[in-house]
């Protein structure tokens, strides 16, 4: 067997058209247009590529966007001064904290500090908690992206064994508690998982989170599993030239896989498109 490519481009296209359209709509029925602004904090090179990424996903569809560039000096006092403002800004209707931060500043004060409602990030406690609690308002991206990739071919989850690698704030455990409302029986792997191999095994759906390359290889994965790859390694070859590298060995388990994300150009553009329609949802609300 080898396994069909999940395209997140064109899956993440897909939604942009449908979010471009909405855009439209809400314009004309409001009179003003779905507002983003990005808060970065000091100079980590990948995450310049990505909040530039962001901006441009936002023209592509019509949502206004401005990026806040603090110094890496910056205090917590003045982060949150920032996010003050923003959130009382009307032309704002989503605010999204580019991760990482500094170590100095505690993550947690900072995306607190963000109004619940223009939190496009899914990452305020409330926001999670209602997830948590089965009433989700704004759910972090990453997950709804995955979740989405995963139903694009296979609609129903019910009954099937999703295994997820990671569990983290940001990925694995939303994405848990979104499976789970799907139906699918969710195992929860981390670093101190017993037996990652024979856990894995089990897996119709298998998400990997971990951030580590190559991780994931093909005694991990059962004939005919869909398997999604969250990880993103930024690394250097032998010859010096840049490339990404995600947490499955792509060759050896496309032989296995039914379905199988790329990286780059799998879970990537999607959790963009779902940053699109979280800000589309919020100024909806607003
Ligand atoms: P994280 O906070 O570092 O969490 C990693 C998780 O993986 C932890 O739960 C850790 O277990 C687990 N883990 C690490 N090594 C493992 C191993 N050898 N075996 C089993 N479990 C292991 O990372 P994250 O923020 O969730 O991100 C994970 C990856 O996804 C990173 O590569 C990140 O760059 C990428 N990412 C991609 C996107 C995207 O849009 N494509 C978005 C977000 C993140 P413990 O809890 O026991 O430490």
């Amino acid at each position: 067997m080898v396994a069909k490519l999940i395209d997140g481009h064109v899956q993440a296209l897909l939604l942009y058209r449908e979010i471009a359209a909405q855009v439209e709509n809400f314009k004309a029925a409001k009179g003003y247009t779905p507002g983003l602004a990005v808060v970065l904090v000091g100079d980590n090179p990948s995450s310049q590529i990505y909040v530039e990424n962001k901006r441009k996903a936002c023209a592509q569809v019509g949502i206004t966007s401005q990026v806040h560039h603090l110094p890496k000096t910056a205090s917590q006092e003045e982060i949150i001064r920032k996010i003050n403002t923003l959130n009382a800004d009307e032309a704002i209707h989503g605010i999204l904290i580019q991760l990482p931060l500094p170590e100095s500043i505690d993550g947690l004060s900072v995306i607190s500090a963000v109004a619940p409602h223009k939190d496009v990030d899914g990452l305020h406690p409330l926001n999670l908690g209602l997830l948590f609690m089965g009433r989700p308002n704004l759910i972090p991206c990453t997950p709804l992206a995955c979740r989405h990739l995963i139903k694009s071919v296979l609609p129903s989850l019910k009954g099937k064994c999703a295994v997820i690698v990671g569990r983290s704030f940001l990925v694995g455990r939303p994405l848990g508690v979104l499976l789970s409302f799907e139906n699918a029986t969710v195992v929860q792997a981390h670093s101190h998982t017993a037996n990652l191999v024979e856990e894995c095994r089990r897996a119709d759906i298998l998400v990997v989170a971990a951030g580590s390359p190559r991780l994931i290889t093909k005694e991990h994965v059962k004939q005919g599993a869909v398997v999604i790859d969250v990880g993103i390694t930024r690394g250097t070859d032998s010859k010096g030239s840049k490339h990404i590298m995600g947490d499955v060995d792509f060759e050896e388990v496309q032989e296995v896989a039914s379905y199988l994300t790329p990286v780059p150009g799998g879970v990537g553009p999607m959790t963009i498109a779902y940053l699109l329609q979280n800000t589309l949802t919020a100024a909806q609300k607003s």
